[in-house]
C-alpha cells in the first residue's frame, strides 16, 4: 500500500437518507472503497439545491448544513475513522501507517446559499469542523455569479458583475473563521475577485482545465494563472463532462 497523502477534496454525500458508509454500498465512495483503494483522506460535502432566495428558503438551507455536517462528523469514531478539523490533524493521520492507520473524515459546505445573508455561519460552520465553503452552485446566490445560471429560477447572465457586496464580507468572514474559499462553480469574474480579495489562497476543489474541455465552470489559462499568483490549488474531477465536452453536464 503506498504512503502517499491522498485525499479527494469534494464527495457529495447523499440526503435526505445518506447510506451506510461503514458498509459497501453503491455509492462511489464508502469506507471499505477508501480502504481498498488506498484512499487515505476525504472530503464530504453538505451540498445544498439551490432554491428560493428567501427568508424561509435560506433558513431550510441552513438546517440541513448543519445537520448534514453534523452527520459527516459523526461516521468518525476516533479510532478507524479519524476526523480532521485542521490542516495540523491531517498531517499527523498522514503520519500514521498506510495501511492500517485511521482513514482521515473532513467536511465542507457546497453552495453558498446556505448562508443567505448571515455573515455568522461561517464561524458556526468551522466550529462543526467544516474546512470549506464552495461560494456557489448553479445558479447565482447572495455571494456571488455562478459559472451555471439559472434561467428557471430567474437567474440573467450575471447579477453582480462578479461578487456581490455582501459576498466580499463574506469572503472576510469566511477568512476570519478559517474556512477556505471554494471557487469551483463560481462565474469567472467572481473567481478572479474572490482570489485577489481573500487573505488565504482560494482553491477549487472540484474543476477541470478549460483548454481541454471548454465546460463553463472549467478553468480558463487566466484563471489558472490567477490561483498560481495566490498560491492556490486546482484539484481535478474525474467526473466526465469536465473531461470530455461530449459528457452532459454533471455536479
Ligand atoms: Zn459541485
Amino acid at each position: 500500500m503506498s504512503d502517499l497523502p491522498t485525499l479527494d477534496t469534494h464527495i457529495d454525500i447523499r440526503w435526505p437518507n445518506p447510506p451506510d458508509p461503514m458498509a459497501e454500498t453503491t455509492m462511489r465512495v464508502d469506507f471499505p472503497k477508501m480502504r481498498k483503494g488506498g484512499l487515505r483522506a476525504a472530503v464530504f460535502v453538505a451540498y445544498l439545491p439551490q432554491g428560493k432566495r428567501d427568508a424561509e428558503g435560506h433558513a431550510a438551507a441552513a438546517e440541513r448544513a448543519e445537520a448534514m455536517l453534523a452527520h459527516i462528523r459523526s461516521r468518525a469514531d476516533g479510532k478507524a475513522r479519524r476526523f480532521c478539523a485542521t490542516a495540523a490533524e491531517l498531517a499527523a493521520l498522514y503520519e500514521t501507517d498506510a495501511a492500517n492507520g485511521p482513514l482521515g473524515v473532513l467536511s465542507a459546505v457546497e453552495n453558498g446559499y446556505a448562508m443567505g445573508r448571515d455573515l455568522s455561519a461561517p464561524a458556526r460552520w468551522k466550529a462543526q469542523g467544516a474546512c470549506y465553503l464552495t461560494l456557489t452552485h448553479n445558479g447565482h446566490n447572495e455571494i456571488a455569479d455562478s459559472a451555471i445560471p439559472r434561467a428557471e429560477l430567474g437567474d440573467g447572465p450575471s447579477e453582480h458583475n462578479g461578487l456581490s457586496t455582501f459576498g466580499r464580507e463574506a469572503i472576510g468572514a469566511l477568512n476570519q473563521a478559517g474556512v477556505m474559499v471554494d471557487i469551483s462553480h463560481v462565474a469567472k469574474p467572481a473567481m478572479l475577485q474572490a482570489a485577489e480579495l481573500s487573505r488565504s489562497p482560494v482553491l477549487a476543489t472540484h474543476a477541470c482545465c478549460r483548454a481541454l474541455c471548454d465546460h463553463p465552470r472549467n478553468l480558463d489559462d487566466e484563471q489558472l494563472d490567477a490561483l498560481r499568483q495566490v498560491g492556490g490549488l486546482v484539484q481535478s474531477t474525474a467526473v466526465m463532462s469536465f473531461l470530455n465536452t461530449t459528457s452532459p453536464t454533471g455536479r
